[in-house]
């Protein structure tokens, strides 16, 4: 994100072409990987022309795109600094992700050290015996007020690795040298390096895109690129413009998790799985998710997240509409892309209103606050019993997108929708504002675009108001089944866990019967039905229970002895909140499905 206007640097050149005398400054890093089995990285930073009696060199303690404080510092080690005569120079720690080195005034400084990997994820930086992950914002040490310096960096693979994949721009002539115009585009920009294999490229109005990555599995990559491609440009479509050279998805290998960039994405990834056709489309779900992040968080974005504050973290009260938007057209770009069918489209939203629904959160937090809080939280709400206080913006937001977007449509006849809010915001932000937008600004842009107040709809964002959900489907011809349907067989609402020959609660269902008798998560059963307890006699008496039967359980409590719970077990309620086309739409309710469809 170039928002990091380069006021020192344009001092600096009036400076040069007026007087001409000083050196330019100059950051390069060398990451070595040798021995890759260790998990270590050695790294180099050479900085020439920065003559100060001390320099603070500080590790970022987040990446952006993942919303959580990792402590990357925590896995710096063996650092040394010495200057242009190799003379070792003396070093503090000022902070526990700064260090503090006395260069006095030399004109070259080196710093050398390590960087141990722990954790496969794309969040962190890991090398092994297979292939090396660089995340910049683990590896690399920024010197402190100088983020806008422009950084080259060269790789020194492996002896048994042949290829780098990156979003970073390279040096011509110069193998695996690379550069960034500032630290927000090197933390942007994160490279894999091992045996990697390079799925064939193709173009969306002029401008190359790959996908390259390490033990991709089998499975039919003509088709993948083929979709892949459809959905590029789909998402294309909605916003009209592409502000990249160059785009490349990298796949870092099985497990979860992805982080957008702006010209590339980085995500776990394992093609064996394709031969269902859930997992599939759940793939191409995921991928649309990233690249569209592209525009929306990276160029599309709050005020707060620009420029990203790598000592702190960046707050903000707009993630639904940054992740909440983002998986919104997730599933309208596929739908659009021609790839999913309209009942798999619908299926896709109901599942994200079920989760939303079905857990108590929903009346406690709101939209904004779990946006502001996911730093404390987790993107998908809090664990543990607090769980049940907390919601996921991955789910509620594109639940709530759906509803705005339904009613734009209806209040402008069909002429706009949520596609002109998007691209309203990146015209008037992005590329003309160059920055983020405000909360006030962000309601403007959306009422603006309908023509009228939506104080209505943001109270779905501000409040823990229920959602109307048959009310907005019906704009569009659908109706949504809310009523409660009551299902055949016993009910209690919770399951158990045997470890170490004590028998633990693994879950309970919020307001179900076990929730009502006081039973909660992690709480120990020391018996059942009057006999000790079992994580087989448990689950005997689970499959045997009978409606108003009661199920005795003695619990211990901290503090106290026991307890003793009665469960009465019910019929379970639940809703489907499944999607259907009416049966005779009027001619309004028939076109805003059609182009909500079809874009
Ligand atoms: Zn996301």
């Amino acid at each position: 994100m170039k928002t990091r206007t380069s006021f020192l640097s344009i001092i600096f050149f009036l400076f040069c072409s007026v007087a001409a005398p000083a050196q330019k400054s100059s950051l390069t890093y060398t990451v070595k990987m040798d021995n890759p089995e260790w998990h270590f990285f050695h790294v180099q930073l050479s900085c020439k022309g920065i003559r100060k009696d001390f320099i603070d060199f500080k590790m970022p303690v987040w990446t952006p795109g993942y919303y959580q404080k990792l402590d990357y510092a925590k896995n710096v080690a063996a650092l040394k600094a010495t200057d242009e005569t190799g003379k070792e120079l003396k070093w503090e720690k000022t902070a526990d992700n700064t260090w503090r080195v006395f260069s006095n005034n030399s004109n070259r400084v080196n710093l050398a050290y390590e960087v141990k990997t722990v954790r496969s994820f794309v969040a962190t930086p890991y090398v092994d015996d297979n292939r090396a992950y660089i995340l910049p914002a683990g590896v690399f040490l920024y010197i402190d007020k100088m983020l806008d310096h422009p950084v080259q960096l060269i790789i020194v693979p492996d002896a048994k690795w042949k290829r780098v994949a990156t979003g970073l721009d390279s040096i011509a002539g110069k193998k695996f040298t690379y550069t960034a115009p500032d630290f927000d585009i090197l933390y942007d920009s994160p490279l894999l390096v091992g045996d990697l294999e390079e799925l064939p490229s193709f173009k969306i109005r002029g401008i190359t895109h790959r996908f390259i990555g390490y033990k991709l599995g089998d499975f039919d990559r003509e088709q993948f690129i083929l979709d892949l491609k459809k959905i590029v440009e789909a998402s294309v479509n909605i916003i009209g413009h592409i502000p990249y050279k160059h785009y490349t998805f990298i796949a870092i290998g099985s497990g979860p998790g992805g982080i957008e960039h702006l010209n590339n994405t980085t995500f776990g990834f394992n093609g064996a799985n394709f031969n269902k056709r859930e997992n599939y489309i759940r793939t191409l779900h995921f991928l649309a998710h990233e690249y569209f992040h592209h525009y929306n968080v990276k160029r599309i974005r709050p005020i707060e997240l620009g420029p990203f504050d790598y000592d702190k973290g960046s707050r903000t009260k707009m993630l639904w509409i940054s992740e909440g938007l983002s998986v919104y057209y997730e599933y309208i770009v596929v739908k659009r892309a021609g790839i999913t069918t309209d009942a798999e489209l619908l299926n896709a939203f109901r599942g994200n209103i079920v989760a939303f629904e079905n857990k108590p959160g929903k009346l406690y937090q709101t939209l904004e606050q779990a946006s502001y809080e996911t730093w404390s939280d987790g993107p998908f709400g809090r664990t543990g019993d607090e769980v049940n206080k907390t919601i996921s913006y991955y789910d509620k937001g594109p639940a709530v997108g759906l509803l705005f977007d339904f009613k734009i449509r209806q209040a402008t006849s069909n002429k706009k929708s949520l596609d002109d809010v998007m691209r309203f915001l990146y015209k008037e932000y992005y590329q003309k504002k160059k920055r983020g937008f405000t909360e006030t600004e962000l309601k403007s842009a959306f009422e603006n675009v309908a023509g009228s107040s939506l104080a209505e709809e943001f109270e779905y964002v501000t409040t823990t108001k229920v959602l109307n959900y048959p009310k907005y489907f019906n704009y569009a011809g659908l109706n949504i089944d809310t009523s409660i349907q009551v299902l055949p067989g016993p009910y209690a609402g919770f399951t158990v866990r045997e470890r170490e020959d004590s028998v633990f609660i693994a879950a309970v269902d919020y307001e179900s019967p076990a929730w009502n008798a006081g039973l909660r998560r992690g709480q120990q059963v020391l018996e059942i039905d009057w006999q000790k307890a079992t994580g087989k006699l448990c689950n005997t008496i689970l499959s045997n229970m009978e409606i108003g039967k009661m199920i005795k359980m003695k619990i211990a409590l901290p503090g106290k002895k026991s307890e003793y719970k009665n469960i009465f077990p019910v019929r379970k309620k639940e809703r489907t909140f499944n999607i259907k086309t009416i049966e005779n739409p009027n001619t309004p309710q028939k076109q805003i499905l059609e182009s909500w469809l079809k874009g």
